[in-house]
């Protein structure tokens, strides 16, 4: 069995090209092979000398995942299903905007947390991503949309945790992930432009901020303890008092001086005005202790099971407007890729029943990519339009 290179950050890739002799600065150019200029075949290393790439070829390998279905919405919006074998696919999402390319990424195949509007939730949890299999849905997409878009500059600006999984129950193989899309050697991405959302998983929110502080994304949908339980089960085991004094150690580390709240509006379950007055409530005292947060407003994604409904765009309004005049930042996110399911936990459902009846997307639309303009480095903030 040979190694997948995937799995390495550069540390990780310079332990490995020790073991063959090989100086570290070997690591530095086999990286920037793989992450920056795509290559699939050491053969392509020019600049390698012939007899590394041969050790090389005997040693390891470039596994990418396989691509079972690729659809573009008519916003530009393309969603990738892959393969990771028995029965499982995860999925990715690219999202152009007219300053910035995010792109949406899983973690784990279903989720063990379950939270009752998620469709991966509903699944269950069927494994951990590897390392290799986290990035190669960056190192597919980027080098995919460059050949495309005949672009030599970077087209994925932003990457989100925010595709099937809970990222932190699966941190050893997310933290090496995070590592390479940071470096300058691979992905060059900056901190504030790479989310990690979770659904509250306190010990590993200590963990990110001391090992790899990124952008903090919380899941919260609820302003009350019974409520949130009922909503997103882990919040037994992580209450929010527990949840918010998390937020507040994070923001020592955070490369913004803020954390996202994340609100799936359910119609009749947590949209009323009562539970945005709470929500205030909460986040004054949180604002008293030292928390800055923003507010994104979710409209929910319904799938049947699920037994629950969206908002309506009207109580959507009067919710933001009671957080708004309380002065919390508040976005509503707008839903892109509607035509494709594009949304994460929309689209987990649908990949279920097609893999576990063995079906694959039959008719693949032909690709049309819209170009993404003018990606500025400088911009910080979490892509408004992220659908789910
Ligand atoms: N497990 C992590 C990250 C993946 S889910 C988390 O929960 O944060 C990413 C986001 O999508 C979360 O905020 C989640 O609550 C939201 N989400 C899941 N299912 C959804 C649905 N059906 N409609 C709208 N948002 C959904
Ligand atoms: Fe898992 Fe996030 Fe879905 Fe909850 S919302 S079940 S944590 S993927």
């Amino acid at each position: 069995m040979t190694v997948n290179l995937l799995d390495f950050d550069l540390k990780g890739l310079t332990v490995f090209c020790a073991n063959l002799g090989e100086k570290s600065f070997r690591a530095t150019q086999l990286f920037r092979w793989i992450h920056q200029k795509g290559a699939t075949d050491f053969e392509q290393m020019t600049d390698l000398a012939k007899p590394l790439r041969s050790k090389l070829a005997l040693t390891a390998h470039l596994q990418s995942l396989k691509i079972i279905g690729q659809q573009e919405s008519a916003d530009g919006t393309i969603k990738w299903l892959f393969d990771v074998g028995a029965g499982d696919a995860v999925e990715a999402v690219f999202i152009p905007e007219e300053n910035r390319g995010t792109l949406c990424i899983s973690s784990q195949a279903g989720c063990a947390v379950g939270c009752r509007f998620c469709s991966t939730g509903h699944q269950g949890f069927s494994r951990n991503l590897t390392t290799g299999e986290i990035i190669a849905q960056l190192w597919f997409a980027e080098h995919f949309l460059r050949k495309h878009l005949s672009s030599k500059e970077r087209v994925i600006s932003n990457v989100v945790m925010m595709g099937m999984g809970e990222p932190l129950q699966n941190y050893s193989a997310l933290l090496p992930a995070l590592r390479t899309m940071l470096d300058d050697h691979g992905y060059g991405l900056s901190r504030r432009r790479v989310t990690v959302s979770t659904s509250g998983v306190v010990p590993m929110i200590d963990r990110l901020g001391a090992d790899c502080p990124v952008a903090l994304a919380v899941s919260l949908h609820a302003p009350n303890d019974a409520l949130r339980s009922n909503l997103v089960p882990l919040n037994q085991k992580y209450p929010i008092e527990e949840l918010m004094s998390a937020c507040r150690r994070y923001l020592e580390y955070a490369p913004r001086d803020f954390i996202t709240f994340e609100y799936c509006m359910l119609e009749g379950v947590n949209d009323q005005v009562e539970h945005a007055e709470q929500l205030v409530e909460l986040m004054k005292q949180q604002s008293i202790l030292g928390l800055s947060c923003k507010f994104n407003l979710i409209p929910f994604n319904p799938f049947p099971e699920s037994g629950l409904l969206c908002s309506s765009k009207a109580q959507v309004a009067v919710f933001a407007k009671i957080l708004i005049n309380a002065g919390l930042v508040t976005t509503i996110r707008k839903t892109r890729g509607d035509d494709i399911d594009a949304a994460c936990g929309q689209l987990a459902g649908e990949v279920m029943d097609r893999t576990r009846v063995g079906a694959r997307i039959e008719k693949q639309r032909t690709i049309k990519i819209t170009p993404v303009q003018d990606i500025r480095r400088d911009r910080v903030d979490i892509p408004a339009s992220i659908q789910h």
